[in-house]
């Protein structure tokens, strides 16, 4: 069995080396190659830690696994770790034999930020030029990045609900060499992408505050109850998803399902834009909206990536389980 620390993430795997594994797993998954299993999230009544394990088994990619981890809110303040914690096991789909350890906290940002970004390929407008954000914390500044390599924008514009926080992005959009704005709500209507990115629980993007032709990929609702998006504005918008299953439980689809405003047949999977069963975005006019809840297939696919990456480079631990 291998182990690749965490500390080993950040000089392994690519912004390129994430899009194209979880792609690949989105594709699979539409095509009925690849599924998740039920999430399991628990209270543990500890640390008031939330504590979970999201599986699934890829075939094509031959990732079978979890990523097991959660959220305990004191870490940073009493033992200076981030708050979030996660790793990924990995199993050989052929025997059942442990095949690997990878940290997950890293990797988890870029699996999200790669979600976001293959929505942009395959569902954005080809003439997108301004990069619209809503929220400006630790996921934004990953989303961001991965997101001004899908289309050759030249602004970046964004609002958060702490504004002292925007300096984080700004300094990502400054980095890449974009100009960076913030603005307020309406001052949106502007951007050609939106990325909300938000652990807010109602919402802060509005119908109003959208033009049409609008690429939105809805990133930070995973959760039952937290929400970003107008219910109205989703439910006017042609949306795609990681998961149906999901997004109607757990993602900002949530809410418009919830209404009665949105129909699950409604939805689709970004996979088979991907696949290229469905045609994705129908016209210069149409709002798409990417619902990208987080599957723990997009964790195996990426930390596939990641073990391979190791072993070649020699810095992946062997130890006998
Ligand atoms: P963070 O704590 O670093 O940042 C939180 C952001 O939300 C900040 O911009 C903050 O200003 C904003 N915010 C907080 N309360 C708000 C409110 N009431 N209204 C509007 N905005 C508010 O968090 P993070 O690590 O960047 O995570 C952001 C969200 O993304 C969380 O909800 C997290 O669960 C979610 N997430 C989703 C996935 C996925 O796969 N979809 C993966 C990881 C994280």
């Amino acid at each position: 069995m291998w182990i690749v620390p965490e500390r080993e993430i950040a000089g392994l795997v690519s912004r390129a080396d994430a899009f194209d594994a979880v792609e690949q797993v989105f594709a699979a998954m539409a095509a009925g190659e690849a599924y998740n299993f039920p999430v399991v999230r628990e209270a543990i009544g500890h640390e008031d830690a939330l504590y979970g394990f999201k599986g699934g088994f890829d075939r094509p990619g031959s990732a079978l696994g979890l990523k097991a981890g959660g959220y305990w809110p004191h870490n940073l303040e009493k033992r200076g770790l981030i708050n979030h914690q996660s790793t990924v096991f990995l199993f050989d789909p052929d025997t059942g034999k442990p095949e690997a350890m990878v940290g997950g906290n890293l990797l988890t940002a870029l699996r999200t930020a790669a979600a976001s970004a293959v929505s942009i390929n395959h569902l954005a407008r080809k003439d997108a030029r301004v990069l619209g954000m809503v929220g400006a914390g630790h996921q934004a500044t990953f989303q961001l990045r991965a997101a001004l390599e899908q289309r050759d924008f030249d602004r970046v514009i964004g609002w958060n609900r702490h504004p002292e926080m925007l300096p984080n992005i700004a300094k990502v959009a400054e980095e890449a060499g974009v100009p960076f704005e913030a603005v307020d709500l309406p001052g949106l209507r502007d951007a050609d992408v939106i990325i909300t990115i938000t652990s807010s629980f109602a919402p802060s993007l509005m119908a109003e505050h959208v033009a049409p032709g609008t690429h939105l990929a809805c990133m930070g609702t995973d959760t039952k109850g937290k929400q970003e998006v107008d219910p109205a504005l989703v439910a006017h918008s042609r949306v795609f998803t990681d998961e149906i299953a999901q997004s109607v439980s757990i993602g900002e689809a949530q809410h418009a399902i919830a209404s009665g405003d949105l129909a699950e047949a409604d939805i689709a999977e970004i996979g088979a834009v991907i696949n290229g069963t469905h045609p994705g975005r129908a016209d210069q006019d149409q709002i798409t909206l990417f619902d990208g809840t987080g599957v723990g297939l997009q964790d195996l696919a990426v930390a596939a990536r990641v073990v391979d990456l190791a072993k070649a480079q020699g810095v992946a631990i062997e130890v006998d389980v």
